[in-house]
């Protein structure tokens, strides 16, 4: 078994890190409180192919596949968890439509999405459907060749900035085979940003509801088959799951690195705190969490990238790694003692940002159900 990355995959880790160590931690906090993530920010993740990492060259991507992807993520979530997550829903996105749309869908978004000119939403859940989207509400009805979009969607990072959407709406009877998917451009008339949300933590992303009144999108607008919406956006999500994994990683990894030089450096009772053994148990704990993360999270990027079922292992990364990465936070802020607790130190937003992890792109409670269907199948 082989554990390490090759040559292109150490080559986008090292981009990766480089820009996130000397040009985002230091925007990290300004991100946060000016709840944006900056269009220089995104630039420089497109040109550096942070925005299109599993796509293809010949559609402007890295082509550099799933590891790289993951590990570039954990990078980037190291610095700034706010553009991490605006980067993995925009690389979902254009995965998705270059895996899923027609030669015209893929030239006309895949390379803009990469460029980092423009984000992707994905826009599949509702007030009153997240953790089942089976149950959403909103409906695409035929209007000769064309389709008209009414109802609305919740929680989706990136509306307010997006160029185009995936959207999700019913076009036939109830369950999940009633379900297609549409890509719509910002703009369109009957598409409104509704409610921005304002969220415990990665605040320097954005979070909005969408609302479609009569929203009217040419027949070309239809992604994928009719009728075949629910199995594209579970295949999404799979691929999400491994993002989000990393995602929570490089969050957990940045709480570890806070937490090792503070106990290094503060003193009580006449010596450093790292050299107490309840300091040095903590540290243990989350120095093993974490590596048994990375190994969960690169075993499903590994599988994903040689094209084998990974639904299982995809949701094991993503329950484990998001749990983890919670505790390695919250022992992080006990480290670092009442300074963990003030915004003067990083800890505090990691804290915050991490407890997301466990909630979006299916709660922990779902990878769980969907880890126990597949065990007790197996
Ligand atoms: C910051 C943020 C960004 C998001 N971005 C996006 C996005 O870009 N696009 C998008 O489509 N969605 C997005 N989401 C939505 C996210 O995926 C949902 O919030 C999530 O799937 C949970 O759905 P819910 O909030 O409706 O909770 P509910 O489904 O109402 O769940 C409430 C509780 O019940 C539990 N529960 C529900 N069903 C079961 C069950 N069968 N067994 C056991 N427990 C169960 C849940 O685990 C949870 O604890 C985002 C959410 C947040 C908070």
């Amino acid at each position: 078994m082989d554990f390490e990355l090759d040559e292109t995959q150490r080559l986008v880790r090292d981009t990766a890190r480089d820009y996130a160590t000397k040009t985002l931690a230091p925007l990290a906090r300004k991100i946060e409180a000016e709840e944006c993530v900056p269009p220089e920010v995104l630039r420089a993740l497109g040109g550096l192919g942070l925005l299109a990492v599993n796509v293809p060259e010949a559609l402007g991507g890295a082509e550099a596949g799933v590891v790289a992807y993951s590990v570039a993520m954990s990078e980037i979530a190291k610095a700034c968890s706010s553009t991490a997550v605006t980067m993995a829903v925009t690389n979902m996105v254009n995965e998705v439509i270059a895996t899923f749309g027609n030669d015209a869908q893929k030239q006309r978004y895949c390379p803009w999405l990469a460029s980092g000119e423009t984000l992707g939403a994905f826009a599949l859940s509702e007030a009153d459907a997240g953790s089942d989207p089976g149950a959403m509400r909103t409906t695409a009805r035929r209007d000769g060749d064309d389709w008209i979009v009414d109802g609305g969607k919740q929680w989706i990072t990136s509306g307010a900035w997006a160029g185009v959407f995936v959207l999700w709406a019913r076009t036939g009877e109830p369950g999940t085979k009633g379900i297609s998917c549409f890509l719509v451009d910002a703009g369109t008339p009957g598409l409104r940003i509704g409610h921005h949300e304002d969220k415990m933590g990665i605040r320097g992303s954005n979070t909005v509801a969408l609302e479609f009144d009569e929203m009217r999108l040419p027949g070309s607008a239809l992604f994928g088959e009719l009728g075949q919406g629910f199995r594209i956006a579970m295949m999404a999500l799979d691929g999400g799951r491994v993002g989000i994994a990393s995602q929570s990683l490089g969050i957990g990894e940045g709480a570890l690195s806070d937490a090792l030089r503070y106990a290094k450096e503060r003193q009580a009772f006449g010596k450093p705190i790292a050299e107490f053994q309840a300091i040095q148990w903590m540290i243990a704990d989350s120095r093993t969490e974490l590596d048994a993360a990375r190994l969960l999270t690169l075993r499903a990027a590994a599988m994903k990238q040689q094209r084998v079922p990974f639904t299982k292992e995809a949701s094991m990364a993503k329950l484990f790694a998001s749990e983890a990465a919670w505790r390695v936070c919250n022992r992080a802020v006990q480290v670092h003692g009442g300074y963990g607790y003030t915004r003067d130190f990083d800890v505090e937003r990691r804290f915050r940002d991490v407890r997301v992890t466990q909630i979006y792109e299916g709660t922990s409670e779902i990878q769980r159900v969907v880890i126990a269907r597949l065990v007790l199948k197996d």
